[in-house]
C-alpha cells in the first residue's frame, strides 16, 4: 500500500511541500503519496488523529501550528527540543516523534549548496522570532567564532540569546547598536520581506566576501538581497535553498533516503522565472 504523508497549515495552499514531496519521490523510487492539508485554527489536533486513523505514516507542519505539534509529539529529538518547535513528526507504534528540520535545512544550504563554512565566522542572524530561534541551535553546533542576534525589539533578541548561552558564543542586540560591526554570514529572519521592508541596518555590515541570506524566497528580491548586493556582499542567496533542505531532512527521517536537492531547486527557479516573465506582460 502507498505510505501517506502530508503537510499541515492554515493557510497551506500556497505550500510548495506536495510538488518537492512528489518530486524528491520520483527521483529516490519512493511509493508515497503527500498531500497537503488545512487543519482548523483549534482543530490541529483532531486533523492529526484523523490522518493517523486513515494511516498517515508522517507529517511536515507549517504556520500556526508548529509549537502545537511540539506540545502534541510524545518523544521530541534534541534539534526539536532546541527549536522549541516541531516541523516534522514520524507517526507508529501509539506514538509521535516530533523533529525540527529548519535548522538543519538552512545549514546545508549554506555549507554544501553554497559552499561557505560556518565555523570559525562571525555570523549575524536577524530576527528573534520562530524562524531565528529553529537555527540558533545547529548554528552553534558549528562552532561560529561569534553569534549575534538582532532585532527591531531588542529584548526579544537579548532574552533569545540568553536561551542559547549554554552552547557557545551568542549575544543579543537592538538593530540600531549594530554600527561599526562586520559580519562573515548575515541572515535574514525576519519577515520584514513579506510586506517589501526590510529591518533598520546600519552601512558596513558585510564583510569583504560575506554571503547574505534571506528565509524568504518568491517570484522577487527581498528589499534585503536588494540592500546586501549595494552594500557590498559576496553571495546572495534566497531562502528556496533551506525550504528545500529541510523537506530533503524530512524525508530523510521518514524514508532513509536523502534526494539530491540541486536538480528540484532549478526546476522550482525555472517555474519562477516563467511566473515573473508571465507576471511582466
Ligand atoms: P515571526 O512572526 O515569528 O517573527 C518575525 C520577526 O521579524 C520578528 O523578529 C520581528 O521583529 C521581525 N520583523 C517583522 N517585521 C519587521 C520589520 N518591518 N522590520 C524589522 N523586523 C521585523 O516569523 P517567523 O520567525 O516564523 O518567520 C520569519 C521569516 O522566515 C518569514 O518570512 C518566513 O517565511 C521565513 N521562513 C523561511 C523558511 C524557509 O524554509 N526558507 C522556514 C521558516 C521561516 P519584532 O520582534 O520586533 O516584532
Amino acid at each position: 500500500m502507498t505510505d501517506k504523508y502530508c503537510v499541515f497549515g492554515n493557510p497551506v495552499g500556497h505550500s510548495k511541500s506536495p510538488a518537492i514531496h512528489a518530486a524528491f519521490a520520483r527521483q529516490t523510487g519512493q511509493d508515497l503519496a503527500y498531500r497537503a492539508i488545512a487543519a482548523p485554527i483549534g482543530g490541529f489536533a483532531g486533523a492529526v488523529d484523523a490522518f493517523v486513523a486513515e494511516g498517515g505514516r508522517g507529517a511536515n507542519v507549517t504556520l500556526p501550528f508548529k509549537q502545537e505539534a511540539y506540545r502534541l509529539a510524545t518523544r521530541r529529538t534534541r534539534r526539536a527540543e532546541q527549536a522549541g518547535a516541531v516541523n516534522t513528526l514520524v507517526f507508529g507504534n501509539g506514538e509521535a516523534l516530533g523533529d525540527n528540520t529548519d535548522g538543519v535545512g538552512l545549514l546545508r544550504d549554506i555549507t554544501l549548496a553554497l559552499d561557505t563554512p560556518v565555523r570559525g565566522r562571525r555570523i549575524l542572524l536577524l530576527g528573534a522570532g520562530g524562524a531565528a530561534r529553529g537555527v540558533i541551535g545547529p548554528l552553534l553546533d558549528e562552532q561560529p567564532e561569534s553569534l549575534t542576534v538582532a532585532n527591531r525589539t531588542a529584548e526579544r533578541a537579548r532574552a533569545l540569546a540568553a536561551c542559547f548561552a549554554a552552547l557557545g558564543s551568542v549575544e543579543g542586540c537592538g538593530c540600531g547598536e549594530l554600527s561599526g560591526r562586520a559580519f562573515d554570514i548575515v541572515i535574514d529572519a525576519t519577515s520584514a520581506g513579506v510586506s517589501g521592508a526590510m529591518p533598520d541596518l546600519p552601512a558596513g555590515l558585510f564583510a569583504p566576501g560575506s554571503l547574505a541570506y534571506s528565509m524568504m524566497y518568491g517570484p522577487g528580491e527581498t528589499p534585503f538581497c536588494v540592500f546586501a548586493r549595494e552594500q557590498g556582499a559576496g553571495k546572495v542567496s534566497d531562502g528556496l535553498g533551506m525550504l528545500l533542505g529541510q523537506a530533503a531532512e524530512s524525508f530523510f527521517v521518514w524514508r532513509g533516503v536523502r534526494p539530491d536537492c540541486a536538480p528540484i531547486a532549478e526546476l522550482l527557479r525555472k517555474d519562477q522565472a516563467f511566473r515573473r516573465a508571465v507576471d511582466a506582460r
